[in-house]
């Protein structure tokens, strides 16, 4: 294969899908001249293959055969150009510019004019009659190749030419005298000389092959990695090379330089959009030097050029089938276009965009490629406010754990966070981490700035579930009472704060923010995204509370994947209740308290199954360790040695000290709470169907599934599943005024989480206590890498991240090759055992584009995410089902919901098994304590 490629090069394939090849730009240019037959300057493409041959062989190995073609294809253009490089009287010069796969922009290398030296400078000169023109041209090119091939620091440079600017009064770089401009030549030159002990390269040759060389090298540049591990652009792709015949914009009032959107890109309006500047060169345009002007303007002083541009743009809306961003420069009254890619766009505009294609009848798109045009960040800009301005300065990075902008003071309590929310200030809760004692701080906030805790900590999950902005891991944060410092930086109590739960960022003061405005186009392409992965692939919510069931109904949740039931324990007026149930010294007062959790959580059930009325309501029994509902160890030890105790608080110290465990994540929580405090998963279960049972009484229909967490062993579910079995039918058949056929009508279905390597490695057996699986992928990932998921994100996972110990976060992405392979395995051995099995996923990762891909891959029936992330994860949905495509589509036969007649028939069934050998093995811990 060759390593280069004239531009008009016949490829056997369209160019622009040859981006593996020719990079980006290359194959854009390919396309604009060999099948658009568009005005674009001749030039040729170093392919990725010539870097990657470059970078392999170690610094300095030049393929074999490279200079050679090189040579070749130099002197073709030359022949096509009628021009040669460096000839002393009308010399040619090019531009070499690097060009990935993937766009990474100011990222690697460029260098212009080449081609010039002191015999070429003279022949320009006289050619445009424009001796400054010449000069200025060579002067930037010997700056240039010094910077990027020499790797000369540019302030040598730079430096000279402001002195030389104050030697000549010259306001700008454009004022500075061609004299002045010569005697830079001399100087730069002698820069050039000091460092190299050599003479500046005067043979375009070697010029040609320094400046491929450096293009190749800035691929492994510092930038170009930071920015390819930001974008997840592969490490090996290396960049191609781009050698183009120069034209300029500045040579005199008919020329004229300008960037141009096919749409505009920030609305997604139909019509032209760009900047334009007369006599000017392409960098200032984007430097933003100078003032430009709108396209339109180009109407009036080059109306025949602006018409020809207009029909390259339609040409190009056309072929490409898509909004262009073109760059295009006027020599001399000829308009050439030099740069064309399918433009980058803001949220609003690839909606509207998407929508209005479908009904183009140049480009009928249609309604699955108009699926696939929208991306997830799109959305997230459309739905949550985001900051106004960019180019702000950053105090500090944590993990963007809840998308959206946030501007408030900071407070560093909830306590004083609410006081001020109440007071009407806007608010910005900060804190060490979040515990489920801030909530109401939380709730009273913009956003949320915590420095410790990764995406699945505390304060991400709740701010995630209600929408609100949340920046959290920020560990250079370092809080102390009512201040906190990054390095020298202080920020105090009432200290205006913005942070992006997007980005991750912590500004300082207010930054303006955007509007959350979701244009009607959203709905319209959501919409369409539903009828393409109908019957395949569900998206629900986790949601814990009415309010919030029913903004995930509004967001299009298509039921409940998980309610956390911890969340209800934890208002204000329950915790003195879960607190007298802990500290219960006797089984009736340990029941007492049990009662009075079940009416309230009774309340909060017939809430959810009303927002969800006709939807399943998958509802898990308690999971988290007791402690988390007693106070913190070390500030009652504080308060003990300081001011005393109370008797209460002296209870609870005990308890607190009681329950406390070295490694609670692995400890007494899920269905082992359960085995230890039985009484607690039968009241929630009581309470469920009792709410259920109401429902049914006004006429709704609920559909529960009760979910046990954190499920190892057949034997553990097998157990949990005979108390709610007990409880499901000690409810059922006291319920006054609902018939037992009405009764019966309940759908029911008990299930479990898979959350443990073993839980999904011994899924068939599992699978044989459980109607259904929903993977908790947050505490699979944990427990898979033997990761604190509370504790290494903030920590570690940056570093693991930089040094490319990780290719992604794996609580942001799930790692499909370990807890993906775990899934996998678990799905296929849950439904070789049962067939039914219905199959969610309701960690995290359910509302990420990526992961939902690998579910829909494994054949999950649905995903469960926070009720704002609902409508991405039903676009990322249907794309996932897109790319699968008809073909892969996964073998499983059509889950069969078992009915309130079947969990009936097991409950009383339960009874029986309890009389014989079942209860022997029931496990020594199984007692009250
Ligand atoms: C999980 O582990 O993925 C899960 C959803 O449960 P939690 O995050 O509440 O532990
Ligand atoms: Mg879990």
């Amino acid at each position: 294969m060759p390593f280069v490629y004239d531009f008009e090069h016949r490829h056997r394939r369209p160019p622009m899908e040859m981006k593996d090849l020719l990079g980006g730009k290359g194959a854009n240019l390919a396309e604009m001249t060999s099948v658009l037959k568009l005005p674009v300057p001749h030039g040729f493409t170093i392919s990725t293959d010539a870097c990657r041959a470059y970078l392999s062989g170690g610094p300095g190995h030049w393929p074999h055969g490279l200079s050679e073609e090189i040579s070749r294809a130099r002197a073709r253009l030359e022949k096509k150009m009628s021009k040669r490089l460096g000839d002393p009287v009308d010399p040619l010069l090019v531009s070499v510019r690097s060009g990935a796969k993937f766009s990474m922009p100011g990222m690697m290398d460029t260098v212009l004019n080449l081609g010039l030296n002191d015999e070429s400078v003279v022949g320009l000169a006289k050619q445009t009659d424009d001796e400054r023109f010449a000069y200025d041209s060579y002067r930037r090119f010997v700056s240039m190749y010094g910077r990027i091939v020499i790797g000369i620091p540019g302030e040598e440079f730079d430096s000279l030419l402001e002195e030389a600017k104050e030697r000549s009064s010259a306001s700008s770089d454009a004022d500075v005298p061609t004299s002045e401009l010569r005697a830079l030549v001399e100087e730069f030159k002698q820069i050039v000389r000091r460092h190299t002990g050599k003479d500046f390269p005067q043979d375009p040759g070697a010029q040609l092959r320094g400046a491929v060389e450096a293009v190749f090298s800035s691929w492994n540049g510092t930038r170009a990695i930071a920015y390819r591990e930001h974008e997840g652009i592969p490490h090996d792709l290396g960049t191609a090379v781009n050698v183009q015949a120069m034209v300029f914009g500045n040579r005199d009032d008919q020329s004229g330089t300008g960037v141009g959107f096919t749409r505009d890109p920030a609305t997604g309006a139909k019509g032209e959009y760009g900047d334009f500047l007369v006599n000017a060169q392409g960098e200032d345009v984007v430097a933003g030097i100078r003032n430009t002007e709108p396209l339109s303007a180009m109407k009036r002083k080059f109306p025949a050029i602006h018409k020809q541009l207009l029909g390259i743009f339609a040409r190009l809306e056309r072929h490409y089938r898509d909004m262009c961003d073109t760059e295009f420069t006027i020599e001399q009254g000829k308009l050439w276009m030099l740069q064309t890619r399918v433009g980058k766009r803001t949220g609003q505009a690839a909606l509207r965009m998407a929508v209005d294609m479908t009904k183009d009848r140049s480009i009928r798109l249609s309604r699955s490629e108009a699926v696939q045009r929208v991306t997830g960040e799109h959305l997230d800009q459309v739905l949550h406010p985001q900051f106004a301005t960019s180019g702000h300065s950053v105090l500090t990075k944590g993990l963007g754990a809840s998308p959206g902008a946030a501007v408030g003071r900071a407070y560093f309590t909830a306590d004083e966070a609410a006081a001020a929310a109440e007071g009407g200030e806007r608010v910005i809760l900060v804190r060490t981490e979040t515990s489920p004692e801030d909530v109401h701080g939380m709730l009273a906030s913009q956003g949320i700035l915590t420095a410790r805790g990764g995406l699945v900590s505390h304060a991400a999950v709740v701010a995630r579930g209600w929408g609100k902005p949340a920046v959290v891991g920020a560990d250079k944060v370092r809080i102390s009472g009512k201040s906190f410092d990054v390095g020298t930086t202080k920020v105090s109590e009432g200290d205006w704060i913005s942070i992006d739960g997007t980005r991750g960022e912590v500004v300082l003061g207010q930054m303006a923010l955007t509007e959350a405005e979701p244009p009607a186009e959203l709905k319209i392409v959501v919409g369409w995204a539903d009828v393409i992965r109908k019957g395949r692939l569900g998206v629900r919510a986790n949601a814990d509370n009415g309010p919030d069931a029913s903004n995930a109904r509004r967001m299009g949740a298509e039921g409940i994947g998980l309610c956390r039931t911890e969340h209800m324990f934890i208002a204000e007026d329950r915790l003195p209740i879960v607190r007298r149930m802990i500290l219960a010294d006797t089984p009736e007062e340990e029941s007492h308290a049990l009662e009075e959790l079940r009416v309230a959580q009774r309340a909060d059930f017939i809430e959810i199954f009303e927002a969800m009325d006709g939807l399943p309501v998958t509802v898990r029994l308690l999971d988290p360790p007791l402690h988390e509902f007693l106070p913190d160890t070390s500030e009652l030890a504080l308060k003990e040695a300081t001011s005393g105790l109370t008797r209460e608080e002296q209870a609870l110290f005990a308890a607190a000290k009681h329950w406390h465990e070295f490694n609670p994540m692995l400890g007494t929580r899920g269905v082992r709470l359960g085995v230890l405090k039985p009484g607690l998963y039968a009241m929630q279960v009581r309470a469920l169907m009792e709410a259920a049972v109401e429902r049914v009484k006004a006429g709704g229909r609920p559909i529960v599934e009760i979910m046990i967490p954190l499920t190892v062993t057949r034997e553990e579910l097998a157990l949990a599943r005979r108390w709610t079995e007990d409880a499901i039918a000690e409810t059922l058949g006291s319920a006054v005024g609902v018939s037992r056929r009405g009764a019966g009508k309940l759908d029911v279905l008990i299930g479990t989480m898979i959350e443990t390597p073993r839980a999904a490695l011994r899924a068939g057996e599992i699978a044989q206590e459980a109607d259904f699986f929903s993977f908790g992928t947050n505490d699979l990932t944990q427990m898979t890498f033997g990761f604190s998921r509370d504790d290494v994100e903030g920590r570690m996972m940056s570093t693991y991240l930089e040094k490319g110990l990780l290719e992604h976060n794996p609580f942001e992405i799930v790692d499909e090759a370990g807890v993906g392979e775990l899934v996998r395995l678990g799905v296929e051995r849950g439904r070789a055992a049962r067939p039914s099995l219905k199959v969610g996923v309701c960690g995290e990762h359910g509302g990420d584009p990526e992961s939902i891909r690998f579910f829909a891959e494994v054949g999950l029936d649905y995903v469960s995410c926070s009720p704002y992330r609902v409508p991405i994860a039903r676009l990322s949905a249907a794309q996932a089902i897109l790319a699968l495509g008809e073909a892969a589509r996964p073998s499983r036969r059509p889950s069969k919901r078992a009915a309130g007649g079947a969990a009936k028939k097991r409950a009383a069934g339960a009874a029986k098994k309890r009389a014989g050998g079942a209860a022997k093995k029931r496990p020594a811990g199984a007692r009250r304590r």
